[in-house]
């Protein structure tokens, strides 16, 4: 059986391989200089660090023949604009979060993650090896854009809340900031969502205009503060589970791209992959250590909260695949892939978390 790595099976329908990475392809190839805008701020340092990882590695890969100017969301275009930037060529590329565009088709959202989806290794898996890359690049292309997968944070937090969440019937008219996906589904449980940007969730919250109010994870939510204003953190945040971060290209710039160029490029962004989620696992440990110091009180939701929540995700995916072919053509294989993986996980890797967590010495 021939072998393959990771990135000869993303590749493939590229027809690039590690060859095409020789000196003389960028000593004799065109100076190249793209502006990237990124959905993020630089105060979320390891999302948005993904795309300078991608700048520097190409930078160094390349010999600085390909060069990408970063720029911080909101400073090139507004943080929500960045697909649409990219499609009509006003930068070359762009790095967000695919579940932004759901306005446009929800079927984006399985670029980045559904509630009650994959994990971030069942995420990467999908995508390299999966056929999710070349689904979602089906729906991609008809924006003019080629994708990559550009960084996970791994399964993010559920939240801070003002009080304890006991039951189902708790989560009635909380007044929650819960944006896209996860906030209709929180609706669907009593709550009521808001979208507001993080620097507005804080006084939100102090003032009691939130309830309850989720982020990203320990890291990143200790740099609000929270938890000096609601003590009560819970996991798991079942609408991210392994939420995947985005590289878009522009399908014409990319086009223009010599083999060797394009090689490298797909080289830097899966190194930026892999790095954003090795770097959120390294830096919340730490984080979560120092809250609960801080007298944080970590909870898992309720039983029946998160059982309510997952059928009321299944019924709302049903009813999206009812209507949108797009959502209904990547759902079903979605849902067969994530069926089969979590069979194999439940079997090795679970069995060995479970005790080394619960009950190993
Ligand atoms: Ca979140």
């Amino acid at each position: 059986m021939q072998r393959r790595t990771f990135l000869q099976a993303a590749g493939a329908g590229l027809g690039l391989t590690a060859a095409a990475l020789s000196s003389r392809a960028f000593a004799d190839g065109p100076a190249i200089k793209w502006r990237l805008a990124s959905s993020f701020p630089k105060s979320l340092d390891t999302i948005f660090g993904a795309a300078e990882v991608l700048s520097q590695r190409l930078h160094q890969i390349t010999d600085g023949k390909f060069q990408i100017k970063v720029s911080a969301g909101g400073e090139l275009v507004p943080g929500l604009q960045v697909l649409d930037a990219v499609q009509n060529a006003t930068v070359e590329c762009g790095h967000s979060a695919s579940y932004y565009y759901v306005g446009k088709n929800m079927a984006f959202a399985f670029d980045t993650t559904i509630p009650f989806g994959m994990n971030a290794r069942q995420q990467n898996a999908w995508m390299y090896f999966g056929g999710g890359m070349q689904l979602l690049r089906e729906l991609f292309k008809q924006y003019n854009i080629v994708q990559f997968p550009g960084g996970n944070t791994g399964v993010q937090m559920g939240g801070w809340f003002r009080k304890e969440i006991k039951s189902l019937a708790d989560i009635k008219g909380l007044k929650m900031r819960i944006p896209g996906i996860g906030g209709q589904i929180m609706a669907r449980l009593g709550a009521v969502p808001q979208t507001l940007a993080g620097t507005d969730i804080y006084p939100a919250l102090e003032r009691g205009a939130l309830d309850a109010a989720e982020w990203v994870g320990p890291y990143d939510d200790e740099k609000l503060g929270f938890h000096k204003i609601a003590k009560h953190y819970y996991y798991p945040g079942w609408w991210e589970g392994g939420p995947q971060l985005s590289f878009f290209v522009n399908q014409g710039k990319w086009n223009g791209l010599p083999d060797a160029y394009k090689a490298a490029f797909e080289c830097a962004c899966a190194e930026a992959n892999m790095n954003m989620l090795a770097e959120y696992d390294y830096k919340n440990p730490q984080a979560i250590l120092r809250l609960v110091k801080q007298g944080v009180k970590l909870h898992a939701f309720p039983k029946d909260v998160m059982e309510a929540a997952q059928k009321a995700a299944q019924t709302m995916f049903e009813e999206e695949a009812g209507k949108n072919p797009a959502f209904a053509r990547i759902y079903a294989p979605w849902k067969q892939y994530l069926a089969a993986s979590n069979q194999w996980f439940k079997v090795a890797e679970a069995s060995f978390s479970n005790f080394q967590y619960y009950s190993g010495r």
